[in-house]
Parts: structure tokens; C-alpha cells; sequence
């Protein structure tokens, strides 16, 4: 189980990002992404090993977004590569996770039987396409998170960011951590409190755990 952070800010977040996510390096990982949505549209950079070499990518080509998610990955289902390294997307939305779908085997034939088409080898794939097909039926993103989590077995922490919505992130979880911060004018969602430590230039932020599991 690796790292998931989440930010809604004021600036470009995706440096705090990856600093986040740098703080949450001890859990170990095998690959690393980032979400944010450039003028509404999202927008992804993923990379195998090392999270160098998503910052690579980053520089070879940049986000400013100022909402953003990103997640290291600990792969249990799926090989470790760029393919499968969240954040994983439809045309609404991102999605990272930690943990494990249990029933994912059903959820994907149930999906893909309704025409919705899988790129990776992942159990989280089945989440962004679960809430995207939701969405479609008319539900608005809360209600379709709403909808799709009693259909989720297994221990798992989410955070969904959706193309459109600049300031809105939600956070799920059910026998895994998600911790929320709060900070001026931003507000943050960890794995841990430690992904949320302020930087020396931001005031602290206050943390509590979301609701129990
Ligand atoms: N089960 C997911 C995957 O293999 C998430 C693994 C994790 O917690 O990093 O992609």
C-alpha cells in the first residue's frame, strides 16, 4: 500500500506534489503520476521507478494546474510500468488508490460488457471506469462516488479529481488511512499526516482523520 496525495491550491500545485509525495518515499514504490486540469481539461505525467523521473517528465513538461492529485504505486495487480502507474482516467475523471479492489474480475466483465474499454492490467482501473459510467447515467460526481463505493470489496483510499471542477477533490476510504489538511486557503488529503507537513513557507496545517472505516 503506497502514497496518495491531494491538493486543491491557489498556485500550481504540482511541486507540492511530488514534494508530498517524496514524503511518503519510506512506504516504498515501484512507479509514480500526477493528475491536475489545465483549464478545466485533465491532465496526467506517469513514470516507472523513481519519482526523478516523473519530476523529468515535469520539466521536459510542465503542469500548472492548481488542483492536483498523485499516488506512488506498490503494484499488487499489474506489472510495475507507465501504463499501469496512477493516476488512472476517463474523459471525467482521475483516480488514485491505495490498496486493493477485491472483486474487480466482476466489476471489469460487468463494465466491459456494457462497452466500456480497459487500458491496464489494474484493479483500480475499474473505480475511474465504475464512477465514469455513473456519471453517464446522469449522476453528478458526489452521487456517483456515492454509488460506486458499496460496490468496492476490499481495503482501499481513493481521491478522485474531476475534469471541470477546479476546486473540488473527494477522498474515500474503508479499512485504509487518508488523512485531510486543512491550510490557508488550501486544503490537502495524505496517506499519512506526514504527506501534509507544511513546507517552512506555508502556515501549519491542522490534520484529522476522515470518518472510521
Ligand atoms: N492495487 C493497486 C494497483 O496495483 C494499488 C496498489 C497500491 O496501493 O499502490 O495499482
Amino acid at each position: 500500500m503506497c502514497g496518495i496525495v491531494g491538493i486543491v491550491g491557489r498556485e500550481a500545485v504540482s511541486g507540492q506534489v511530488v514534494d508530498a509525495l517524496r514524503r511518503l518515499e519510506y512506504r516504498g514504490y515501484d512507479s509514480a503520476g500526477i493528475a491536475t486540469l489545465e483549464a478545466g481539461r485533465l491532465e496526467r505525467r506517469r513514470a516507472e521507478g523513481k519519482l526523478s523521473n516523473l519530476q523529468l517528465k515535469l520539466l521536459q513538461n510542465p503542469l500548472a494546474g492548481a488542483i492536483g492529485i498523485g499516488h506512488t504505486r506498490w503494484a499488487t495487480h499489474g506489472r510495475p510500468n507507465e501504463t499501469n502507474a496512477h493516476p488512472h482516467a476517463t474523459e471525467r475523471l482521475a483516480v488514485v488508490h491505495n490498496g486493493i479492489i477485491e472483486n474487480f474480475r466482476e466489476l471489469k466483465a460487468e463494465l466491459a460488457a456494457q462497452g466500456c474499454a480497459f487500458e491496464t492490467e489494474t484493479d483500480t482501473e475499474v473505480v475511474a471506469q465504475l464512477v465514469s459510467h455513473l456519471m453517464r447515467t446522469g449522476l453528478g460526481p458526489v452521487a456517483a462516488v456515492e454509488a460506486a463505493l458499496p460496490r468496492l470489496r476490499g481495503a482501499f483510499a481513493l481521491a478522485f479529481l474531476f475534469a471541470g471542477q477546479e476546486d473540488f477533490l473527494i477522498g474515500a476510504r474503508h479499512g485504509a488511512p487518508l488523512a485531510v489538511g486543512f491550510g490557508d486557503g488550501e486544503t490537502y488529503l495524505g496517506s499519512d499526516a506526514l504527506a501534509l507537513a507544511p513546507s517552512p513557507t506555508r502556515s501549519p496545517i491542522s490534520t484529522r482523520a476522515t470518518g472510521p472505516s
